[in-house]
Formats: structure tokens, sequence, C-alpha cells
């Protein structure tokens, strides 16, 4: 049997297709008659000896597959050659020395550039063929990158190998809107030299940092900077943010007005773990420190950089530190109500009817899959019973949670109509309570307005 166009270019011609446990074996051998030297490319048709190679295919009717190639090493022909004897070459069908074919690697690279490496490995064994994620991240590690035209818009941004710690310059075609290169570290001196080998760049959008600043006016001075549309929408939230951080004390004021509106008055989460309060507690006291501490290093003044690496915290969160008077204090993240919280409904339902026995109501819960301990019940119950009735309103109404400032930067930019009704009442307690607060937010809204449709 012989299949002229199995692969574009080699003639491969099949002996034996055998079918064992799961795998397809293949036996071929290549038909041409002559094999060229990787070393001096002389054909030479004079056969030292035979060998058999194993390669894995791609599989076929659901099984793994695997060719065995029947290949010869050929004696070199050219007498000045320093290679005596040479291997069979495979063409399009195999690289040398690989042991799977050349069409599996771009099926493997495939999926594996798609999906991450553990994720692309079940799939790939779901799909027959076999490959492990270390092997994935070799292949994927060693994928030659595609040559490029010098583009004529360029994108410059970071880009994090490992977010927090190692950086890269991701270089961007914009109007072909494709990766072209990265470049190692975000400093000036490496994105000039590049600049300096594609001269043809006629415009560049690039984040205000001052490297990228510095790297271009080093290295391409024919470009027209812009400043990128995302980064400036992200410079505006984030300084949105950074409004709220410093104003924790009227968010607060205008948190509870906004309750009060609700008809019910500020309750903190009952917290049924003590233990777990100590923690919040010296967590608290730890940041607290830092927080002096900051500011103490900003006066003497060191620049953000040196406070972060001296501190051992991240830069931004000294910008944060430095943007607010105030200790921010940190919201309480998740429930401190633990396994109980999908039951609290049910729990306050119960206490409001009348029944407060904390066997009876554990027995309740429990038919329902409560797991957790009696005496987070008890504890919960002690709770219901301490406050006074207008604590019980807002335990039996929907509760609104208060915002963070993230969550109020971005509601802030939110045309009134897309937001809750909560929110639209606390941003009317904000402008009552603070006076530049609609100033402020009429300029944010007008900035916000004139990058996106202007
Ligand atoms: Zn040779």
């Amino acid at each position: 049997m012989q299949w002229d166009n199995y692969w574009t270019k080699e003639k491969l011609k099949f002996h034996d297709f055998i079918y064992d446990s799961g795998k397809l074996h293949i036996k071929a051998e290549m038909i041409s008659l002559k094999g060229s030297c990787p070393s001096c490319g002389q054909e030479s048709g004079k056969v030292h000896s035979h060998y058999e190679r194993s390669i894995a295919d791609l599989p076929c009717f659901g099984a793994f597959c695997e060719l065995s190639l029947l290949c010869r090493r050929f004696f070199c022909a050219n007498e000045s050659c320093n290679r005596t004897i040479f291997c069979e070459r495979l063409g399009s069908v195999a690289k040398a020395y690989a042991r799977k074919s050349s069409r599996l690697m771009k099926s493997i690279k495939h999926v594996g550039f798609k999906v991450a490496s553990y994720a692309a490995t079940q799939l790939c064994n779901c799909l027959g063929i076999a490959t492990s994620a270390t092997a994935l991240d070799r292949y994927l590690r060693s994928h030659e990158l595609q040559s490029f035209e010098t583009p004529r818009v360029l994108g410059i941004d970071d880009w994090a190998m490992c977010k927090g710690r190692t950086y890269g310059t991701l270089l961007v075609d914009l109007e072909k809107q494709k990766p072209i290169d990265i470049l190692e570290g975000r400093d000036a001196s490496v994105l000039a030299e590049w600049l300096k080998d594609h001269p043809k760049i006629e415009i560049i959008s690039r984040d205000r940092s001052g490297e990228y600043a510095l790297a271009v006016n080093q290295g391409a001075l024919q470009a027209i900077e812009i400043a990128d549309r995302w980064h400036l929408l992200k410079n505006l939230r984030e300084m949105i943010e950074r409004y709220f951080q410093g104003n924790t004390k009227t968010i607060q004021l205008a948190y509870q007005k906004t309750l009060e509106l609700k008809g019910g008055i500020h309750v903190p989460e009952p917290n049924l773990s003590s233990r777990k309060e100590l923690e919040k507690q010296e967590k608290r006291q730890k940041r607290l420190g830092r927080f002096d501490e900051v500011h103490k290093l900003h006066q003497q003044g060191f620049s953000n950089s040196q406070i972060a690496k001296q501190l051992g915290m991240s830069r931004g969160t000294v910008i944060k530190y430095l943007a607010s008077k105030e200790f921010p204090e940190q919201q309480a993240r998740g429930s401190r109500l633990g396994k109980l919280k999908p039951f609290i409904q049910q729990l306050n339902q119960r206490f409001v009817e009348g029944c407060h026995n904390i066997n009876q109501l554990w027995c309740d819960i429990q038919e329902k899959g409560y797991e957790g301990k009696r005496a987070m019940v008890k504890r919960y119950v002690h709770y219901l019973k301490s406050p006074s009735k207008e604590q019980l309103n807002v335990l039996a109404c929907p509760r609104f949670r208060k915002p963070t400032p993230k969550l109020l930067s971005y509601a802030l930019l939110k045309p009134t109509e897309f937001l809750a009704k909560d929110m639209q009442n606390m941003f009317e307690q904000l402008s009552l309570i603070a006076n530049d607060f609609e100033a402020f937010k009429a300029k944010s809204i007008a900035f916000d307005k004139m990058i996106k449709e202007r």
C-alpha cells in the first residue's frame, strides 16, 4: 500500500497495522532512494545499516498511535565532510531526534497555548495524546517565535511573568492586534535598544510610566506618542478609589444614613469565633504599625519604591497608605458566621416566630444539612437574644453591605439608572455630607466621557 500524499513531501510505504491494548502500531519505511547529509548537504544512496524509530503520531480511531519507521544510515559521499555516516532525516514527518511527529507537536502546542498546562495535559490525554505537564511546558518554551514585520503602530505595556515579582515588556502590533515580542524587564535601556533596531515605527501607544517615556525618547524620536485609553481610564478609576480611601469616615456616615433610610441600624455580623476575632485584632495592629511607618519614611524623603522595598510590601499599598490621612480600616471579608451562614435566614425566621430553644433550632438546621457545631448555634441564639428590636428588623430585612472604596469607584462612573437603589441612596447621602463630592463626581464623569466619546 502506498499513500502518495500522506504527508505533503515525504513518501512512506506502509507495511502493517497492529492494534494492541489500546495502541495502534503502524509499521512503515521511507521510500526515497537517497538521503542528504545534514553537515554538507550532499545526497548519498550508499546504505550503511537500518534501524527502527518509534514516533508518536496523532491518535487514530480514538487510540494512541505509534509510527514504527524503518530508517537507514547512509555513508556520506563527500570525502571532505567530517561526517562519515549519517542517519536519514524524516523531513516534515518528524524533526531529528524527535519522539513525536511534527503534526502531533503542532496539535499539542495548539492546546497548550490555549489552555493552562495542567488542563491542557488532561485534555490531551482524553484526546488520545500522551503528554505530561512538564513536557508540555518544555514544548511551549522551545517554540520558535514567528518573525514579524516592524509595526507602524506599536503598543507597549508591562507584562507579569510572575505577578508582583518579575516583569517583562510586551510589544504589540496594534494594527494587526498581535503581540510581537517580549523583552526582559521594564527598564528603559532594553526597550530603547529594541526601538533603535526598528526605526519604522510611527505611533507608540503606552502607559505613562517614566521608564517607557525615557525609552521612547532615547530610541524612537520619530514616533508620535499617545497615552492609551485603557490606562487613562484605569488611572482615573484609581484616583477615584484613592479619594474614597481618604474619606473612610464620610463613607461610614453615609452608609449609616443609607441604612437608616432602609429602616434599620447598622449591626455588624456577629463573630462567632473568638479565636478569629483575636487574630483579626493582631493583624489590624500590625497593619496600623506599618501605616505609621510608611508615613514616617515618606516624611524622611524616601520614595514609594524604597519604602515598599524596606518594609517588604507592595508599592500599591504604600501609595494607598500615603493617599489617606487616616488609617484605612479593612472591611470584613467573607462571612464570620462560618458554616452557619446558609441557615441564617431560617434561624432568624424561627427565632422571630418564637422558637428560642437551641437544641430544637440545631436539629432543624441539621435536617437541612448543617454540619457545624451546636456551640455555633448557641452563640448565634445568644446574639439574637441580646439586641433590641430594631436590630431584629435589620436581621429580617435584606442587608446592604458597606461598599468598599473600589466598589464605589466603579459605581461612580456608572449611569445612575444602572445602580442598585441602595447605591443610589449612598451617593445621595455622600453628596449631602461631603461638600466636595458633587464637584468631584462631575469632574470624574466628564473626564470619563471625554476619553470614551471624543
Ligand atoms: Zn556530509
